[in-house]
């Protein structure tokens, strides 16, 4: 059986210095998305389990097969979140959007799905993602991808692939649903089990499933923008249109849906090969959402990219996680009446040299052991503090690296200091 302290299947512990990794994704992020006008949103982890379910769709798989659902004490079914769009929209159409007005909010964190781990397959994973509401123009749909573009690249991720595709408006659906039923129908008998109930459920998910034959069969399935009207058809010409006009290279999937029913319109995929079979960086797409109680439904665009797979993408480019130091500085305070001096200098130092890391031995254990710590931490430089020192008013600071050794005065060890480091 497996310990208690190790963390459950498909969740990990995340430690410095790959934490640094996600803080320089996490600032990246936050710097591209200012550019465009987005400013940050956080909403709960848990919501009323019908948030994602009347979004969401009830006969999608994450709904269907993934979600973390649990009852209160007062009863109520809540889930923890599978996406960030559902809980953003629930906020948005809380707060009340004006008629005309726009509002654009990114967000980060943890979603979760009970899905069967593998390689950049997890239960608890973190997505990065942003929405646009409140603006049903194409343009807009171009703006997205391009951002989610210029994001990647400010993180150093070269060679992803973007895939484009339209799923139309929802008056348009019936039409697309009888044309696959009457593709399906003479197959359907040789297709996997969740095929056979997408059949009958939601026929448009069987071009989403993964398994043969269904994939075979899948990619001789009519187009689906054939079938659209002329105004779904105009829309995504206007968006394969304005994306060609920004420079952003792209694939059109005819047979792309993504797997969620609130999206219309425009949906796409950013692919990496550095990511094995869990290809998928990001996702997005256009929705439209209305919670019950709502006047008019909420239209928007976004997308969100799932951080542990932009790590991976950027370790198969060779972009590795920064090399830390637990300690620049290690201050180490021999015998008892050092131990306090060491802790004063330390919290000084602090103030002084912002950029740095600066750590106290307060064990009072002999120079030997001590400057193992300093080894240990890789420390850049030692500032030993004995009763000579005190007395004296210095302290003897010892270059890790070289060895070498010199007695400062306490009020020049500052400029000394910061002629030797390197402030990072
Ligand atoms: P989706 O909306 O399901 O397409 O998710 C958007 C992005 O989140 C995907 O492109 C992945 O990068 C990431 N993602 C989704 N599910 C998982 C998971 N179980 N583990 C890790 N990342 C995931």
């Amino acid at each position: 059986m497996a310990s208690i302290t190790e963390p459950l299947p498909g969740t990990s512990d995340i430690w410095e210095p790959e934490t640094l990794d996600w803080i320089t994704l996490e600032n990246a992020a936050r710097n591209v998305f200012h550019r465009y006008g987005y400013g940050e949103i956080r909403t709960p982890i848990f919501e009323r389990t019908d948030v994602f379910v009347k979004s969401l769709g009830d006969e999608t798989d994450v709904v269907q097969k993934e979600m973390y659902t649990f009852q209160d004490r007062g009863g109520r079914s809540l889930t923890l979140r599978p996406e960030g769009t559902a809980g953003v929209i629930r906020a948005i159409a809380n707060a009340g959007l004006e008629q005309g007005e726009e509002k654009r909010v990114f967000y980060f964190g943890p979603m979760f799905r009970g899905e069967r781990p593998a390689a950049g397959r997890r239960r608890q994973f973190h997505q990065v993602g942003v929405e646009t509401v409140g603006s049903n123009n194409p343009w807009m749909d171009v703006e997205v991808i391009a951002m989610l573009c210029q994001f990647l690249d400010s993180i150093g991720i070269t060679g992803s692939h973007v895939v484009v595709n339209t799923r139309g408006l929802p008056e348009d659906r019936a039409r697309v649903t009888s044309a696959l039923k009457e593709y399906f129908a003479p197959k359907v008998g040789e297709m996997c089990e969740d095929c056979r109930r997408r059949f009958d459920t939601n026929v448009w998910r069987m071009l989403d499933c993964k398994n043969e034959p269904c994939t075979t069969f899948a990619a001789g399935s009519p187009k689906i923008v054939d079938l659209l009207g002329e105004e779904s058809r105009t829309f995504f010409e206007k968006v394969c249109q304005g994306l060609r006009e920004v420079g952003v290279e792209y694939e059109f999937a005819p047979r792309l849906v993504r797997g969620l029913d609130y999206y219309i319109h425009t949906v796409f995929e950013v692919t990496h090969s550095g990511l094995g079979a869990q290809d998928a960086l990001a996702g997005g797409g256009r929705y439209r959402i209305q919670f019950a109680g709502s006047k008019t439904p909420i239209e928007g665009i976004g997308f969100a990219a799932g951080m542990e797979r932009l790590l991976l993408a950027r370790q198969s480019l060779g972009i590795t996680a920064p090399d830390v130091r637990d300690a620049d500085i290690m201050v180490l305070g021999l015998g008892e009446s050092a131990v306090l001096p060491a802790l004063q200098l330390a919290q000084t130092l602090r103030g002084e040299f912002a950029g740095l890391r600066v750590k106290a031995d307060f064990t009072g254990r002999s120079m030997k052991a001590q400057m193992r710590g300093a080894n240990k931490a890789r420390a850049q430089v030692a500032l030993i503090l004995g009763e000579n020192e005190l007395a004296q008013g210095t302290v003897v600071c010892k270059m890790m690296e070289t060895s070498e050794q010199e007695t400062i005065a306490i009020n020049e060890l500052n400029g000394f200091l910061a002629t030797k480091l390197n402030a990072r």
